[in-house]
């Protein structure tokens, strides 16, 4: 068994994303796979492209072709700028292929190398078959001790190898059984896009932490992570992949629909309406950029304030920002303009290009903030270090008072379902009060949107308590719907235990 198929793998070490982005948190990965189309890594290519904004620090795509067998294509950076040359999208033929893009959360974190890039891939008896997960497997360290005690050998150190292991351990006849005997070993968040030679397989968690979506393209048939990687190649959106289901999709049968685990209460994160996907997908069957619009209703009637302007701190403040405006009457502007054009490769080459820090992304539009009482409208509060450095742009453009307005609870327990956040005592939310961070952020006024604001943000009108709770909060809450093992195990205490 080998992690891919043995073409066209570069060797290297992707560096870590600048600081400035850092004070985000940071999904995760994308998923696609598609099925009954010719040339269907050129369909994966263009899906990937519209999830880039899930991962960039690498992609992979492994296609299956008769004549050829399995090829696989793994490189570091965009999708645009790997997946879309000829000669390379020619290695790659077939009717069948799965791709995903990356942003580590575990094995080598923020600092991918090429082995940890997926889909990965392994030889069965029964044939081969790659493997593309979105989440965080939270016993992964268990059960790779496991592994490697019967013999196993890894060759990465994402926690997604050991999905490929469990299943070549697994005593079952073909390879979607021997899936789902190794998911039913898994732990944590999960939705994962796979293919054998003439299977396209999807699988979501039985708490449905993470998006997967079903598309129909023609004669054949689409998954991804988000509905907005249909739009780009004009396939129609079908439905949800439920919370524990898994579909075989194959060009003769077409879905087929299964339910391997044991049913439970679904916990979808709530994170992916505030800020992790984008705002032209419909999640849940609603609109992600209408739930945000409403975020920014909440907090202006839970967070009034007096002031002339509302600006969004772009681009994922925008939709809350316009919600705010909306509500409070106060008009709004683009009063802080983001470089759309700043890649990695820019910001890498000196201190001192790295010490101007956000300057380098957002700029500020002074003829609209000059003079005015701004209030600023973000996604969220982390670290608290770019909060501070867009204050200070706002104080210097001369503006007369700046008030935030956060569009989520504070953020005080880290994610360990596949989104990369910051040790718990690195989060500001963590050990200081509103008031305490708004004196840390220097601020006039600082009020998050409340939890119960939020649920009702997303369509559930009584709040967070009324099914005790409907979705995954607990970077918000410290309720984890799946106790996080190997964290525990390390010394990390749920809230539970504190
Ligand atoms: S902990 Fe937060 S980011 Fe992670 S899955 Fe739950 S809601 Fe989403």
């Amino acid at each position: 068994m080998r992690p891919t198929p043995p073409h066209d793998i570069p060797q290297g070490i992707m560096p870590p994303a600048h600081p400035f982005d850092a004070d985000k948190l940071r999904e995760e990965c994308g998923i696609y796979g598609v099925i009954g189309l010719v040339d269907a890594a050129n369909f994966v290519a263009l899906g990937l492209h519209a999830l880039q904004h899930r991962g960039q620090e690498a992609g992979g795509i492994v296609s299956y072709d008769a004549e050829t067998g399995f090829n696989s294509a793994h490189r570091f950076g965009y999708v645009r700028d790997n997946f879309t040359k000829a000669g390379l999208m020619e290695t790659l033929p077939g009717t069948l292929a799965i791709g995903h893009v990356r942003y580590s959360t575990a094995g080598t974190k923020g600092h991918t190398a090429i082995r940890d890039v997926q889909p990965f891939f392994g030889e069965f008896s029964m044939g081969g078959a790659a493997i593309a997960h979105n989440g965080n497997i939270v016993n992964a360290e268990a059960l790779r001790r496991e592994l490697i005690d019967r013999g196993s050998i890894f060759q990465s150190s994402s926690d997604s190898e050991c999905i490929i292991h469990l299943m070549a351990r697994s005593l079952q006849k073909t390879i979607p059984e021997r899936m789902k005997d190794a998911l039913r070993r898994v732990e944590g968040a999960f939705s994962v896009v796979a293919m054998t030679r003439t299977k396209l397989i999807g699988v979501r968690d039985p708490l449905g932490v993470r998006p997967l979506v079903l598309g129909r393209f023609g004669g054949g048939w689409v998954l991804s992570s988000e509905t907005c990687a249909l739009d780009i190649i004009g396939a129609e959106f079908v439905r949800e992949i439920a919370p524990g289901e898994m579909v075989q999709i194959s060009p003769e049968k077409g879905v087929e629909s299964y339910f391997p685990f044991e049913r439970t209460q679904p916990r979808f994160c709530i994170f992916e309406h505030v800020y992790f996907s984008r705002p032209d997908s419909i999640l849940g069957g609603r609109s992600v950029y209408e739930t945000r619009h409403q975020i920014g209703v909440e907090l202006a009637r839970e967070a009034p304030v007096e002031a002339d302007l509302v600006c969004p701190v772009p681009d994922s403040g925008t939709p809350a920002a316009i919600g705010y405006s909306f509500e409070s009457g106060i008009p709004y502007g683009m009063g802080i303009i983001r470089n759309q054009y700043m890649g990695r490769t820019f910001i890498e080459p000196t201190e001192q290009i790295r010490n101007m820090g956000v300057r380098l992304k957002l700029n500020v539009n002074r003829a609209l903030i000059e003079g005015k009482r701004v209030v600023l409208v973000d996604d969220s509060v982390v670290r608290g270090t770019t909060s501070r450095k867009i204050k200070e742009m706002i104080l210097d453009a001369g503006a007369r008072e700046v008030h935030f307005r956060i569009a989520s609870p504070p953020t005080a327990w880290p994610c360990f379902y596949g989104v990369d956040t910051p040790e718990r005592d690195k989060l500001l939310a963590s050990h200081m009060t509103e008031d305490e961070m708004r004196v840390y952020l220097g601020v006039d006024s600082l009020r998050f949107v409340s939890l119960d604001g939020l649920y009702r943000a997303v369509g559930e009108a009584r709040g967070r308590n009324a099914q005790c709770p409907q979705y995954c909060d607990a970077c918000f809450s410290g309720d984890y719907p799946v106790a996080p093992s190997d964290m525990i195990e390390k010394g990390f205490q749920t809230r539970a235990a504190e």
